[in-house]
This record gives structure tokens, sequence and C-alpha cells, in this order.
């Protein structure tokens, strides 16, 4: 590819036409020119002496150029990078700068504005008029580059730990004992204790059989971020802060300590930006590893000397805090924080019910109950919200790791097994010896709305009968026949509107219409399946699974202000093909249920 100053010719002219016209001093880097980059040293800006790299980026002009001070040691408190120098001069947001703007509209304009926001002191920080940066934060911990990678340690950004409390201990948990930091280190900190033993922080709601590992850490208070961009210097400033903090890492890292490896865990607390110019607790952790040496070789033949032994090693690695509190999850989407109390029971894991219950665990909903008498097979993974680590397991299991995995404070339980067997389970090895009717009455009891995602006649029959006299609203939702549309039905409890056979009243009469449906030939019994299954794209069918998930999120928040909003209509039609199979964009209406006077059942007066 060619450098942009040929792609974009005598934008490179105009460039220095304009460095010239600003009364700016620069010099190209040969150097950083062999290598096809275009960068200057600029050495004065009108009168003033300055000692500024300005770096053209490959994609100029659609983005602008960096701006590097030679020395960031200085007045800088913002728009600073502390370890590189480079200069935040128009905030992050790509809008702000057109292909029209020059390096010399950015010295000249911008420049300014960041020394004198850069340069604030905290006083004048109150009075100043913060409108030309961006309202946000720019957190220290940002900055590092020196963090393990794929390692997180969980907190909650909720916490305010107490102004007099500085150190103290940590109940670290880690969901597996892995043997490096990098590559698969996570953990939650469950509790945070001051030096009295105070209990200051706590991360409620994360059931702890998720982080089984158990470690006591300690944490310490910095009164500001370490300027050092590796660990062992980190570690060497929390240490002269705390010299009691222990040298060697002493807690076993398994129970038993069979493997004589032992870890340190040390939370630093200090104040960093959480909004634009407003300060908050920021957090990270070392951990130390110490593993114990080979130990003394034995010696090399007749009246050989022992080998020296060699001792142990200890590393020290910079983990990140993953900010998990509910209110840091529920901050994206502040209409969805009623769901945490929520329980839904979802029937049917197939292509529908896996979508279904995994984006109820991302949105928040505290608990979930699945059931399925299925097992993943390779071939569901095309349109299934499990992955191939999955296949061979029971879809129930499955699909409640998955939802498990989505949901850090969803709590998730499975029954793997079908409706219309004789007893509750018959499993040989779980023999429950309950009626179905009490099994399934059980769990529908304790849901506040049951989700049937089977595609089975019956099922949706029998369930709208227990939930009809349970009184618990009832969701049955369907793809058709290649995947060409869908409908959404709901019964909700004490609505006076129509019933399941109400429904198939209507339909079978044409007064609500029918789905499209590809023609009945298409089909398939896949390689091993006793059952044949019917087509449709993973992508299609999750058109149905979503707008179940959206229609249930909006009847669990119905009595939840400013909660999302509930649908009015309790029957939904999807279309993804018009009349004449072309493809269609996803067009659902929404159609009143009525009471049909030919129905006998019984119908809530409202
Ligand atoms: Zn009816």
């Amino acid at each position: 590819m060619q450098p942009w100053w040929l792609a974009f010719p005598g934008r490179d002219e105009h460039e220095y036409k304009c460095l010239d016209a600003a009364g700016i001093s620069y010099m190209q880097d040969e150097e950083a020119g062999s290598r096809g980059v275009l960068q200057l040293h600029i050495s004065k800006i009108v009168d003033v002496d300055v000692d500024l790299i300005l770096t053209f980026p490959d994609l100029y002009p659609f983005f602008r150029p960096a701006v590097r001070l030679n020395d960031p040691e200085g007045t800088f408190k913002h728009h600073l990078h502390p370890f590189s120098g480079d200069l935040c001069l128009i905030g992050r947001d790509t809008a702000r700068w057109s292909t029209g703007d020059t390096a010399a509209w950015l010295l000249t304009e911008q420049l300014p504005k960041a020394v004198d926001l850069g340069t604030l002191t905290a006083d004048a920080e109150r009075a100043a008029d913060l409108s030309d940066e961006d309202a946000q934060a720019e957190p220290f911990t940002e900055y590092y580059t020196c963090f393990a990678d794929e390692a997180m340690l969980l907190v909650d950004g909720g916490w305010q730990l107490p102004a007099d409390a500085n150190s103290g201990e940590l109940d670290v948990r880690l969901s597996s004992v892995a043997p490096d930091v990098e590559g698969g280190t996570l953990g939650a900190v469950f509790g945070v204790t001051a030096e009295d033993g105070r209990s200051i922080g706590v991360l409620e709601g994360v059931h702890p059989t998720r982080f089984p590992h158990k470690i006591l850490g300690r944490w310490q208070r910095l009164s500001a971020p370490v300027r050092h961009d590796d660990p062992k210097s980190i570690w060497q400033h929390a240490r002269n802060l705390r010299p009691e903090l222990p040298e060697a890492p002493r807690e076993p890292m398994t129970p038993g300590n069979a493997h004589g490896v032992t870890v340190q865990i040390t939370g630093l607390v200090f104040p960093e930006e959480r909004a634009q110019r407003q300060l908050g607790d920021g957090w990270m952790f070392l951990v130390r590893i110490r593993r114990p040496g080979p130990g003394t070789q034995p010696p090399k033949g007749k009246g050989g000397r022992r080998q020296p032994q060699t001792g142990p090693t200890t590393t020290t690695a910079l983990v990140r805090a993953g900010y998990s509190g509910r209110s840091d999850l529920t901050g994206r989407m502040p209409e969805l924080e009623g769901l945490s109390g929520r329980h839904v029971l979802v029937l049917g894991l197939g292509a529908l019910g896996s979508t279904v219950a995994e984006h109820l665990a991302r949105a928040g909903v505290g608990r979930l109950t699945l059931v399925d008498r299925d097992r993943v097979e390779p071939g569901n993974l095309v349109r299934h919200a499990t992955q191939l680590r999955h296949v061979g397991w029971s879809k129930a299991k499955a699909v409640s790791d998955v939802a498990r995995s989505a949901g850090l404070y969803c709590e998730v339980g499975y029954h793997e097994l079908s409706l219309g067997g004789v007893r509750w389970d018959p499993a040989p090895h779980h023999i429950d010896e309950r009626s179905q009717q009490d099994g399934i009455a059980e769990i529908v009891d304790e849901a506040d709305i049951v989700i049937d995602c089977t595609a089975e006649k019956a099922v949706g029959q029998a369930l709208a009968w227990i939930c009809a006299k349970r009184a618990t609203t009832l969701m049955i939702a369907s793809a058709t026949n290649g995947g060409w549309g869908g409908r959404v039905a709901t019964f909700e409890a004490h609505k006076p509107t129509g019933c399941w056979s109400c429904l198939e009243l209507h339909l079978h009469e044409g007064t609500i219409p029918a789905a499209p449906a590809a023609p009945e030939e298409v089909g398939v019994q896949p390689v091993g399946c006793g059952e044949p299954t019917f087509t449709g794209t993973g992508f299609d069918l999750a058109e149905v699974a979503l707008h179940t998930v959206r229609t249930s999120v909006g009847l669990l928040q119905n009595d939840v202000a400013d909660g999302y909003p509930e649908q009015n209509a309790p029957v939904h039609l999807l279309a993804l093909r018009d009349a004449a199979a072309a493809a269609i964009p996803p067009c659902w209406t929404a159609h009143p249920l009525p009471v049909h006077t030919a129905c006998t059942g019984q119908h809530s007066s409202g």
C-alpha cells in the first residue's frame, strides 16, 4: 500500500504550508521516515520553545496525528499519558477530528486548551469551563501496559471504603487454581476488612460455588497511583509504604499445599478518575507466586558432591480489577435493574430456548430454571447458544452452564426431563416418584413467568392448563418451518384475554393469521437422530428468541417504575418472508386475543 502522502497527493505539502504559516518550527525525523512514517520534532510554536514529537498515523487524514511531550515530567494532571508522554488534544472521540483539520490546527488551537485544562490546580478546576474536554474519566490504570494477560480479579465498583481505613485483609476466591497468573486467573474479592477487622466491603449476590478456592489477601491504600509500569517496581513501592507486607508469599495455592506453591495477593487502592474530574477508589492487584526449587540433586557417582540446590523462585504479576458489582453491570441498562429478583422457568432448550435462557441471564434475571431431556449434538451448534465443548452434555446442563457464564448474578437450576412421561424423574440413578403434575406445579409456583420453547403442542396445552390453575403467566414461543417466521403468545394471569384454546380456534378460523412457513416437505432428519427436525437458520430463529426475551422482560417489570416497557398485545407474529417467499426485514405484528365464542375454557374477567 502507498503511504498516505502518496495516496492523497499534495496533502503533505499542505500540512507543511500550514505549519509554516502558523509560525511552527519543525524538523522531520529521518529514522522514522526510513520506516515510512512521517514524524516531526516541533521545537517552537510562534515564540514559545517546546519539545514535542508529532507523528502522523498510517491512516492519515482519517485519524488525527499523535502529539507527545519529549519530557513528560511536569505539571500535567490530565490529558497526558504518564508513561509515554502522549498528549490527549481533542478527546478520544474520533468524531472531534475531521479530515480537513491539520497538524498546525492541532498545535495552535487544541494544544493550548490541553495545556490549560491539563495543568489546572484543584482549586482552579472547580471554576474552570471544561466544555473543551470529553465528559469522561481518564482512569490512571488505563495507562499501565504491564498487566498480566487474561487475568482479572473482580471487585464491586460500588464499594466506598471509609476514609479512615488504609489497609486490611481481603477474602479472595479464585475460580480455579492456574499454574500461572497469565492465561486464566479469574477470581473475585468477596470481602474487604479494615485494620481493626471491620467489614467494609462485601460482594453481594455472587454464588460462592463460582469461585471455590479461598485465599487470604491483603490490601493497601495509596495516596496516588504508582508511576511505574512494571510489577516489581510497583511491589517495591507498596512494600516501602507498608513494610509489614510479607516478602515471601505464604498462602498455600491449593488446599493441603501439595506442590508447595504459595501465593500472595495484594490489592492496591488509590484515587483515580471515575467520571470527568471525579475521583473514586481504583483497584489493582499484585499476585506473587512462589514455587519451590527442584530440591537437592543426588550426588553424581561415588564421592561426588551434591549439586547446589536451586532456591525457590517468586514471580510478580500485576492483575487488573474487574468492576462487577450489580450497579457496575446494570449501569448500561438501567431499565433492567428490577430483574435481579425475578425467576423464569424455560422449557425446551433448542435453538429458541437456549438463546432465550442466555439472554435472560445476560439481562440480569436473578434465577432461571431450565427443563429439557435432549443431548447437545454437533449439529445443534449451528443454531444453539452452546459451544463445541458442550457436545455430549445434556441440553439442560449445557444451557445452564451458558447462562451461568453469561450472568454473574444468575442462579441457574435445571431438570433433565421432558413432560409427557410417567413420574417426575424416572432416571435410574435418581428415581423421583412424584407425579409430573406435582413436579411441574412445584417449579411453576416458584417462577414469575413460564416460557415454553418446546414447539410441542401437547406441552403448550398442558402448561396452559397448569399455569391457568396456578395463576402464573405463560409465554409460548415457536418458529415456523424453514425459519420463515414465528409466533410469541402470552397468556397473562388475571387478564381478560383469550386462552390457549381460544388462540387455536382463532388460528383455525384465520381471525389471527398464521406466520409464514416453508412448504411442509422441507424438513430434515439428521443422521443418528430419532426424530426429524425443522429447518431454519440460527439467525432467523434468534429473531423469535430475542423477541420472546424482550416481551418477557417487559412483563417481569410491569410493576417497576422506569422498568423496560411492557408490550400491550398478547399475540406477536413474525414474518421473515413475504407472500412470494422473498426475504424481508423482520416484520413483527401485534394481535389482540379476544375470548372465542366457541371456547369452553375458563377465562378471567380481569
Ligand atoms: Zn378460551
